[in-house]
């Protein structure tokens, strides 16, 4: 029997905690799409910054088939190569000296705030709990980390949520200051907060996170599942910087779209968990290893983390100029490619309705917000996908402006 699917059969089948828009896509090359009518589109969503290296790229395929005809899963009775490998090559390439492997982003968070919470009962006694987190912070959507996130209604209807939490304005050292304590056990910080709006965190601030964390001897976590990888023109968005974290979460480009993510940490803070403190079934999975290593091999390169900062510029010239065009946003903000465009007071709310008509002129974008279009196309999309993107993206801007000053 064969059955008809479209839209409307997702309203029908799935738990209605998602609203995707009206087109299904069956095929990717690169940094297009395709519909089942045939219908082409370019994209700058990238899976919500995850298609580092655009659809199907050809190594990524290659190593996913040469590792499926080898060995799919294990658990983590027995360890396996691919996993070993990807650990190695995430301690050369960062701080870190050690790594746990998850599923998700929501999955890293979560090691990394029980491994915060560990390493200050272990080491100070059961009365440093505390987490520090930012207000319109997103760590992912498990109970913990919707708790230590800063959108107090990813909470709402869920509660009793865990104790032990405190929210900061982002970027507020003050408030910083007066939040931490003794009982701080660890203070966590997206570099650029994606979710909330494309915002980064100002290069004192984060000193002033880490000096506080060192005064008080709280751990300092970043949340680099957005930023890293690539996407903000360093391996990871810490990079741009001095200063290191305790603890960081990867996850999002680092399969390219296959399913992994790590909770990466120094030594000293490793050893606070033992055997049976956590653990995942999938978590070091060797296909999503095998092909995360790939990914890394393939961003990590001086041309393709210069590219991605030349390519930032040139989105927004670009940018700026169909926006005198047709005039929408009051501000484009962001690292490499990772863009955020800031709709201008009088279309407040209406960033969704801007993607929805960008879906009706072939382009994929993303929201961050209601108020924010968000950008974060594939790291190596080729000029000519940019420019016929862009073009793309300016007759968006003039029909979104049309029918909202028309109305
Ligand atoms: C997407 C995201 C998460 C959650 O990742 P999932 O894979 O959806 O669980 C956590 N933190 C940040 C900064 C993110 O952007």
């Amino acid at each position: 029997m064969t059955q008809v699917i479209n839209r409307q059969t997702f309203d029908e089948v799935m738990v209605p905690n998602y609203s995707p828009l009206s087109v299904i896509p069956v095929r990717g090359q690169g940094s297009r799409v395709w519909d089942r009518e045939g219908n082409e589109y370019i994209d700058f969503a990238g899976g919500i910054a995850v298609n580092v290296l655009g659809h199907c790229h050809p190594a990524l395929t290659q190593t996913l088939h040469e590792q499926a005809d080898k060995l799919w899963h294990l658990s983590n009775v027995w360890t396996n190569e691919p996993a070993i490998e990807l650990a190695q090559s995430l301690c050369a390439r960062t701080f870190a000296d050690r790594v746990y492997f998850a599923n998700s982003g929501a999955e890293a968070n979560e090691a990394a705030f029980k491994l915060a919470r560990k390493h200050a009962y272990t080491h100070f006694g059961p009365g440093k709990n505390e987490i520090i987190s930012c207000n319109n912070s997103f760590h992912g959507r498990t109970l913990f980390t919707v708790s230590v996130g800063g959108q107090p209604k990813y909470c709402e209807g869920f509660e009793p949520v865990p104790k032990g939490i405190k929210h900061i304005p982002f970027n507020d050292i003050q408030a910083l200051k007066e939040a931490i304590s003794n009982k701080t056990c660890a203070v966590v910080l997206e570099p650029i907060q994606g979710e909330g709006g494309i915002i980064s965190a100002t290069p004192k601030f984060l000193k002033a996170a880490r000096l506080l964390c060192d005064h008080y001897k709280a751990l300092l976590i970043f949340d680099e599942v957005q930023t890293g990888v690539g996407r903000t023109g360093k391996l990871f968005a810490y990079q741009h910087s001095d200063i290191t974290p305790d603890i960081m979460a990867s996850a999002k480009a680092l399969g390219g779209g296959f399913p992994i993510a790590a909770m990466l940490c120094t030594d000293t803070v490793a050893n606070s968990f033992n055997v049976g403190s956590h653990g995942s079934t999938y978590g070091g999975n060797p296909l999503a290893c095998a092909v995360a290593s790939k990914v890394l091999e393939l961003i990590d390169t001086p041309e393709v983390l210069a590219g991605v900062n030349l390519k930032h510029s040139h989105f927004i010239q670009q940018l700026e100029k169909i926006n005198q065009i047709s005039p929408v946003f009051s501000e484009f903000r962001g690292k490499g490619l990772l863009i955020g465009c800031k709709l201008k007071p009088e279309y407040q709310g209406q960033a969704r309705k801007l993607i929805q008509i960008a879906e009706q002129n072939g382009l994929l974008l993303l929201v961050a917000g209601l108020n924010v279009v968000r950008l974060a196309p594939s790291l190596i999309i080729p000029q000519q996908d940019i420019e016929e993107g862009l073009q793309r993206f300016s007759a968006t801007m003039r029909i979104f402006k049309q029918s909202l000053d028309g109305s």
